[in-house]
């Protein structure tokens, strides 16, 4: 490996590691933010490109929540989220795979469904009005 090559995969490595470490599902410019206090030279560009490459490779997940900002999640592991309308926040719901979702779907379908994306919103404990 070249040394190029080498610094762009530790720089990877970085990114993978922030991302397993939290459960905030940060946004590019969070994780630009954090991966700087360890390489500061980092490009944004570089950011992203490593993130377009780890969610290629499924190390990671991107989730399109729909502001028009990717969020990203270092947990790989089949979970849903949901979505603070208020805030933004993206949170890890802790509940069983509605997996007969698709089989439903199926019965109502021509073709083949092979799997759904599905996201909860509403407000969260910090913005539920008292
Ligand atoms: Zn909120
Ligand atoms: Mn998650």
């Amino acid at each position: 490996m070249t040394a190029a090559a080498t610094k762009y995969s530790r720089q990877r490595e970085c990114i993978k590691e922030y991302l397993r470490s939290t459960r905030e599902h940060p946004t590019a410019d969070t994780i630009y933010m954090k991966v700087r206090e360890v390489y500061p030279n980092i490009s944004l560009g570089t950011v992203y490109r490593n993130l377009a490459l780890l969610t290629e490779q499924g190390e990671i997940i991107k989730l399109s929540c729909g502001d028009g900002c990717d969020r990203f999640d270092g947990n790989t592991a089949p979970h849903y989220h949901f979505i603070c309308r208020q805030c933004g926040r993206v949170i890890d719901l802790d509940m069983e795979p509605i997996e007969h979702i698709n089989t439903i779907a199926n019965a109502h379908f021509n073709g083949r469904v092979d799997g759904n994306i599905t996201y909860f919103y509403g407000l969260c404990r910090e913005c539920v009005p008292d």
